[in-house]
């Protein structure tokens, strides 16, 4: 049955695809040396500083999101230099990974899964440990579902005067993110997220002060040179062959993006984001967030329940894709995305029918309809927000 149902993607990335991103995408290919190629680019770049709320340029890489977060690793830094990693989930550590692949002298800031980062703690430990080159930093933790203060470890980072390199991928768009004003030197997104476009895409902005590190730095690189790219970008041309047809798809989805404005399609999140937790928590199950991000809600299951199976049984049954936990949270938390701008509560109704569908055939106690029901008054209240 499962390869015949119509699947629908409640997952944190890849995100459904709007029509007018697909249609962009199906118009015929431009060369990348054209001048068509460029004015497309230049109005990419242009949404991209909108989404970013950057003044700096943003650089298109083609790669998924962790080949911008290696970029922002080989171009700003050196083998042997101190830098300082908050690791509270899987993409934290993709980080720790990264700077500890390329030599650098790496601390780890260990939160708990599930937990979101206290910066004081940061500050005490930067006080205790320091001085650091850098601090790597998790906008919205996909893994476990939390969201972490970003604008207070920027004041942390800038008063401790490190470079401040923060992973967006996941919350850019459904979370409140202010490159400038929150001194963040390096950020980074991919396409498959909040922007809603297929995966093969990164997006990087870089602080006047993180450009002029990179301009000094020696660390080598090559196809993530980022001061080649900045150079191809003022002629509006990339220093390799990028995806067109992605970026066509994203001119699309800035598109999109700017005609709703960033704090409509940050309301459309929260309002999804309440309304799936309100479901699950009628349901009788735990939030495995303390400080959860608008991008998903991750479900801690019941200990006699096994979530892989429940997904499995929503998948064939269902249609409806949602993402296990990662690591040793297999089995043991479920990850509901509600991530996009173009998801409607009502779309959450579906999710949330599909969990009751697999939580019921897999033993769960409760009366069929109470998780729907409490997501559908929360609807109804939210009703007069819905702009
Ligand atoms: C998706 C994601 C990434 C990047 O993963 P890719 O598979 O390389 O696109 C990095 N960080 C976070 C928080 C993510 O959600």
């Amino acid at each position: 049955m499962g390869d015949t149902v119509k699947v629908t993607n409640f997952t944190p990335g890849p995100t459904p695809v709007p029509d007018l991103v697909l249609q962009t995408m199906a118009e015929p290919i431009l060369s990348h040396r054209s001048s068509d190629f460029s004015q497309l680019m230049t109005r990419i770049v242009k949404g991209l500083k909108y989404v970013f709320q950057t003044k700096q340029t943003v650089l298109p890489l083609t790669a998924s999101g962790s080949g911008a977060m290696e970029a922002a690793v080989v171009n700003l830094f050196s083998a042997g230099d101190r830098v300082l990693a908050i690791r509270s989930g899987k993409f934290g550590n993709r980080w720790v990974e990264l700077c500890q692949t390329f030599g650098l002298n790496t601390e780890v800031f260990d939160v708990e899964w599930g937990q979101s980062v206290d910066p004081q703690e940061v500050r005490t430990f930067i006080d205790k440990h320091g001085p650091f080159k850098g601090m790597f930093a998790t906008h919205s933790e996909t893994s476990t579902g939390a969201l972490h203060d970003v604008k207070s470890l920027g004041e942390i980072a800038r008063e401790s005067e490190c470079y401040f390199i923060v992973d967006a991928v996941s919350g850019l768009c459904a979370n409140k993110f202010q490159t400038d004003d929150w001194f963040v030197d390096l950020a980074l997104t991919g396409s498959q997220k909040g922007l809603m476009v297929p995966p093969g895409l990164s997006f990087i902005a870089v602080s006047e002060a993180a450009w002029q590190a990179i301009e000094k730095n020696n660390h080598p690189s090559y196809y993530f040179n980022l001061l080649k790219a900045r150079k191809a970008l003022e002629k509006g041309l990339t220093p390799y062959t990028p995806a067109v047809s992605l970026l066509m798809g994203l001119s699309g989805a800035l598109q999109i993006i700017e005609e709703m404005g960033l704090s409509k399609i940050r309301t459309i999140h929260e309002i999804n984001a309440q309304t799936t937790r309100a479901g699950v928590s009628a349901l009788g199950l735990k939030l495995f967030a303390h400080t959860p991000s608008n991008v998903l809600t991750a479900v801690i299951m019941p200990d006699a329940i096994d979530g892989t199976a429940v997904l499995k049984t929503i998948k064939n049954d269902c249609g409806v894709m949602i993402a296990n936990g990662m690591d040793h949270y297999k089995g043991k938390v479920i990850r509901i995305s509600h991530l996009g701008y173009d998801i409607v509560p009502s779309d959450m109704l579906f999710a949330l029918s599909a969990l009751e569908y697999g939580l019921a055939q897999h033993g769960h106690k409760f009366s069929t309809g109470t998780g729907v029901s409490a997501a559908q008054k929360l609807i109804l209240e939210n009703a007069k927000r819905r702009i």
